[in-house]
């Protein structure tokens, strides 16, 4: 008997030195017991020294959220991630791992890496044709090159630039390209190094929205920010198309807003919420990234109407959704899913990220009082929190994780933040 366990163990064993991928197993404090020699491959260029003795250590510099995923993975066993995109090394010498990870007891893990850098290529490249020819098809009036060097600098800009805005090439080079934005509330925009960090990881980043003109004035454009290639493979800086857009398009881009926006609060409307939830979390669970959901529903709130009128509670709920979004990052989801019952979907964040702003959306409504229509008016809400993983896999196993934290917080006292179990969903 010993003797079959122990030629099944050499088996694995051999399998495992032969396997194309690179395998990993290690503790949660990252220390690897096993390490295949595919996996070693891979790691020691990163690594900088001869030998690799913890996991996390290797990845501080490129993935330091690993050790979080890991550390945060409360249920006994399962996914942690699958396919997680790691970016290692720069320019020429930059590679892409995908690296998955399964717990398979308490303090047992195992990795598996590969290299997929031939594989986003491939996919940014078609990304990039997608777009370009998804857009083609709009009443596009005209087009402007404009270079960007690393840094979101204007290095360069073609004659076509100084046609469309009127600033000549002198004003437009040296200035960082989000200088021209001219952004409204409708079209929150990113951070300048957040596009260009989203260029610089999917190979481009396309925003919609106003643009400065040289007289003043403002035009609605298009405007593309793509990671340029040059002959020997090193990525340096960026070219910028802009796009602009004709009147009919700017009305049909108003008709969108109104379709997907809630008429009383602004933020976007439950249909739209679905829409786009579905859509972020697919693309979540397919690269592996965090993802978490607030619910939020104010305090006693049919006392507000029925003290103060419907318009009060009107006027109330036009501050809630205002102060909210003034404390969410522009690429987090707000919205009204009815009543005086909101939710916020935020990409990239794990469930303590996302307590954490719920925490301080809680405070920014408690700590000041609220003019509904000249009557003052404290309020306060209850929130419940979610996250992707442990279980939860879904729209609809978020919102329920978070229904049942905000029944807890409503039932424990109102005005509080409560985070559901995250193993409970797994169990
Ligand atoms: P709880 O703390 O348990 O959530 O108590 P609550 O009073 O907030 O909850 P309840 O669900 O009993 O009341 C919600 C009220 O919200 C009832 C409804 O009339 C009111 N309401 C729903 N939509 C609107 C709206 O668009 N405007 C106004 N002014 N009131 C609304
Ligand atoms: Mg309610
Ligand atoms: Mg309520």
């Amino acid at each position: 008997m010993a003797t079959d366990i122990e030629t099944e163990n050499t088996a694995l064993l051999q399998f495992l030195y032969a396997c194309p991928a690179g395998l990993v197993e290690f503790s949660a404090a990252g220390v690897i017991g096993m390490i295949n020699p595919a996996a070693m491959g891979l790691l020691l260029p990163m690594a900088g020294r001869p030998f690799v003795a913890n996991l996390f250590d290797v990845f501080e510099g490129c993935a330091p959220e690993l050790r979080n995923m890991v550390q945060q993975f409360a249920a006994p066993q399962g996914t942690i991630c699958e396919g997680h995109r790691i970016i290692t090394g720069r320019g020429a010498r930059s590679s892409v791992l995908a690296c998955s990870v399964s717990k398979l007891t308490e303090d047992r893990y195992v990795a598996t890496l590969s290299d997929v850098t031939e594989q986003v290529a491939r996919e940014r490249r078609l990304k990039q044709a997608e777009t370009w020819f998804a857009s083609l098809l709009d009443g596009i009036d005209d087009v402007a090159v404009l270079s960007i060097d690393a840094t979101g600098c204007i290095d360069a800009a073609m004659p076509s630039a100084t046609r469309q805005t009127g600033f000549a090439e002198t004003e437009l080079v040296g200035r960082c390209f989000a200088a021209f934005d001219r952004p409204d509330r409708a079209s929150a925009t990113l951070q300048p190094g957040e596009a260009i960090a989203v260029a610089r990881r999917d190979g481009w980043h396309l925003h919609e929205g106003w643009h400065a003109l040289a007289d003043g004035g403002r035009y609605w454009c298009q405007r593309l920010i793509a990671l340029r290639h040059p002959s020997d493979g090193v990525a340096q800086g960026f070219a910028m198309i802009l796009r602009a857009v004709t009147r009919q398009h700017r009305d049909a881009a108003d008709l969108r807003r109104m379709l997907t926006r809630d008429h009383l609060t602004g933020a976007s409307n439950r249909a739209h919420f679905f829409e786009t939830a579905e859509r972020q979390i697919l693309r979540s669970l397919r690269d592996g990234t965090p993802l978490a959901l607030v619910l939020l529903d104010v305090d006693l709130f049919k006392r507000v109407n029925d003290e103060h009128g419907h318009a009060a509670g009107d006027a109330v709920l036009r501050e809630v959704a205002r102060r909210c979004e003034a404390g969410l990052r522009p690429e987090d989801l707000f919205a009204r899913l009815g009543g005086e019952e909101f939710v916020a979907l935020m990409p990239e964040a794990s469930l303590s990220a996302a307590s954490v702003v719920a925490e301080r959306l809680r405070a920014s409504l408690a700590a000041q009082q609220m003019e509904a229509g000249g009557i003052p008016l404290r309020i306060t809400a209850s929130f419940g929190c979610s996250a992707l993983g442990g279980g939860i896999t879904s729209l609809a196993d978020l919102l329920a994780a978070a229904d049942g934290a905000l029944y807890v917080a409503k039932r424990t006292g109102r005005d509080r933040v409560v985070a559901s179990d995250p193993g409970q969903a797994a169990a």
